[in-house]
């Protein structure tokens, strides 16, 4: 598995934002979204292309188009639904699935109550949208359900990360042929005895959304 946390000063602006606990939800799903095409930007250095020719006004020129089959992006509900609009403006023909995952807040086990993707997506490169990777196990869950469906490739885009979290995706998916990439604006200190990520940013969910 390869972690990449993507240093601009302009990343660490918009997260140091996020992270103030005096940033109201609209203003937190705004920034959200500008940091995630960000993230996007760096996550989808390996997306694949095919090369196309066009015909400029003076000349003809080699260039490349996305490749089949498309990209397809899993945001994972219900916080990552705050991800979808920036990363989609960055990968605009990329096909949308929908995994819905609810931790359980006393043992922290992540369980699936929806899953909208297409049957098969062999050879299909995932982009799979998570804020917060706590404890690892709802992305663990995630790209194992994708890996069973044929993907080629999974790259999680994450707000922040926990070291913990981090630690348990290697060692669950040690020897897992499916390359994995991780993509996130900072790796913070530890979890909680709660599972929340310090100094993080709070529930997410929330955050994006109210506490419903
Ligand atoms: N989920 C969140 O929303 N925040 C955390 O800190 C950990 C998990």
């Amino acid at each position: 598995m390869r972690i990449h946390v993507a240093e601009h000063p302009l990343i660490a602006h918009k997260l140091t934002a996020l992270r103030d606990r005096h940033t109201d939800s609209p203003t937190f799903r705004r920034l959200a979204d500008e940091l995630v095409t960000l993230l996007a930007y760096e996550a989808t250095r390996d997306v694949r292309v095919a090369p196309l020719d066009v015909e400029t006004p003076v000349a003809p020129a080699r260039g490349v188009r996305l490749a089949a089959p498309k990209p397809l992006v899993v945001p994972i509900l219900r916080a990552g639904l705050g991800m979808l609009d920036g990363m989609v403006r960055l990968l605009p023909t990329a096909e949308v699935g929908f995994l819905g995952m609810v931790r359980d807040e006393g043992t922290l086990i992540a369980s699936t109550y929806a899953t909208r993707l297409p049957d098969d997506i062999s050879d299909r490169q995932c982009y799979v949208l998570d804020p917060m990777l706590a404890t690892g196990g709802t992305l663990v869950a995630a790209i194992r359900l994708l890996a069973e469906r044929g993907a080629r490739d999974v790259t999680a885009i994450c707000l922040l990360a926990a070291p913990e979290g981090i630690a348990k995706m290697e060692k669950e998916l040690e020897g897992h042929p499916l390359p994995v990439t991780v993509v996130t604006a900072a790796v913070d200190d530890h979890l909680n005895e709660h599972g929340y990520i310090v100094p993080g940013l709070g529930d997410a969910g929330d955050r994006l959304y109210g506490v419903v």
